[in-house]
């Protein structure tokens, strides 16, 4: 399995073994070409072929659930710095539909999964960190939906014994997610009125446990009542159904006219003009996904028009690049966890082969929390 390091807009960057200058000579690179078998030629993979074989999930071109193949593949083993790892749980994030889709581009064909956790089969050379038999995880690297995967060990992430593996798949990505929005992309304090989108997502219920630990006046959107009431149950002081109510005019209302801090949008395209005209002046626009379809081109202009307002475009990948990083917020999610502080809703079990129904209720908006594959 190659393992790439996820950039959201599909830059490449191969963690394995193969330099930057290669990878920008390879036309397989984002144009939707090349092959498997070329890319073992190109060194960037270390499978013994026909070895054993294992089952997992193949994307041979972008589209629908039905791209999802499911079938076997060869297995992979560690190069030097890397681990093999047997995975038993993958998280499903909306991060893979842009994968699959094609809005983030990448090379084809490849085995999506940016979450897992497992246990550590094999070590390839010079690995010191982990040992064989260690319960680890992974975010930001694909090839989750397998039997087998390949990770640079410095990626790896111990599991706590006080936290079981679903839990760890359904808190890594998303909770290190809501834990840099509100700790570092906008530092949310208490007493302040924020508002978080899609909030019984998976991102959203976390962020909204944190943000009201922290003591946010948080309102949350939701598409239904159902979904209402769980955002309510994670900490939602107010809740707009923004598919019936115009939630700028909402927000307003709810602070006195004076507008909430900082927006949390992850909706894109269909939030993202409503949600400046939510912000106060030199608000925040943390606009970290795109659940409804990109956001056209912004004017900058638009910030000065409407208060001086600060707009962001982060990616989780930046805000774990550094291994201190990556576990100092991974541990702090885990001790919450494990102290029941952080509530972790996962009640969407898929066995692997079943992934493409997975996407298809993530996709639409059939969801809510977590999503999990059993492999
Ligand atoms: P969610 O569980 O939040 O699912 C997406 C939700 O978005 C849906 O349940 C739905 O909630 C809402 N939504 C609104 N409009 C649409 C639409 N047109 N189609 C589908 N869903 C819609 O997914 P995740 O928790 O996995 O991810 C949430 C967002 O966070 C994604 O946009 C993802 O890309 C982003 N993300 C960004 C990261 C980063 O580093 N920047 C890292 C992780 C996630 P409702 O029905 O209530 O409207």
């Amino acid at each position: 399995m190659v393992v790439e390091a996820i950039s959201e807009f599909g830059k490449c960057e191969i963690a394995a073994e193969v330099t930057r200058e290669e990878r920008y000579a390879n036309p397989g690179c984002g144009d939707g070409g090349g092959s498997f078998r070329k890319r073992q030629a190109l060194g960037r993979a270390h499978h013994s072929r026909g070895e054993q074989g294992m089952r997992g999930i193949l994307i041979k071109g972008y589209g629908g659930p039905e791209v999802l193949e499911y079938g076997d593949l060869p297995d992979p083993a560690p190069g030097p710095g890397e681990a093999l790892i047997r995975v038993r749980v993958a998280g499903v994030n909306f991060t893979d539909v842009y994968q699959r889709t094609g809005t983030y581009l990448g090379t084809l064909p490849f085995t999506p999964g940016v979450e897992g956790v497992g246990t550590v089969e094999k070590l390839g050379r010079g690995v010191t960190s982990v040992h064989v038999g260690d319960r680890v995880g992974w975010v930001m690297l694909k090839g989750g939906y397998a039997e087998l995967a390949v990770i640079p060990a410095d990626r790896l992430v111990p599991i706590p014994a006080s936290v079981d593996d679903r839990t760890a798949a359904a808190i890594l990505l998303q909770g290190m997610t809501a834990h840099f929005l509100l700790r570092d992309c906008y530092r949310v304090t208490a007493g302040e009125w924020i508002l978080i989108h899609a909030a019984a997502g998976g991102v959203g219920l976390l962020m909204t446990q944190i943000a009201h630990r922290i003591g946010a006046r948080i309102i949350g959107t939701t598409s239904t009542n159902e979904k209402a009431a769980l955002a309510r149950e994670a900490g939602a002081d107010e809740i707009v159904l923004y598919t019936k109510e115009d939630f700028q005019q909402a927000a307003r209302r709810i602070t006195g006219g004076a507008g909430v801090s900082v927006v949390y949008d992850s909706v894109g395209k269909t939030t993202f003009d409503e949600s400046l005209d939510s912000l106060r002046p030199r608000g925040y626009m943390v606009l970290f996904g795109a659940s409804s379809g990109a956001v056209s081109r912004v004017d900058p202009q638009i910030l000065n028009r409407k208060g001086s307002l600060y707009l962001t475009r982060p990616t989780l990948g930046n805000y774990i690049s550094t291994r201190e990083e990556l576990l100092g917020r991974a541990t702090e999610l885990f001790d919450w966890v494990s102290k029941g502080e952080l509530k972790v809703r996962a009640e969407h079990d898929y066995p692997l082969a079943d992934v493409a129904k997975a996407h298809a209720d993530l996709e639409g908006r059939r969801t809510t929390g977590k999503i999990l594959l059993t492999i």
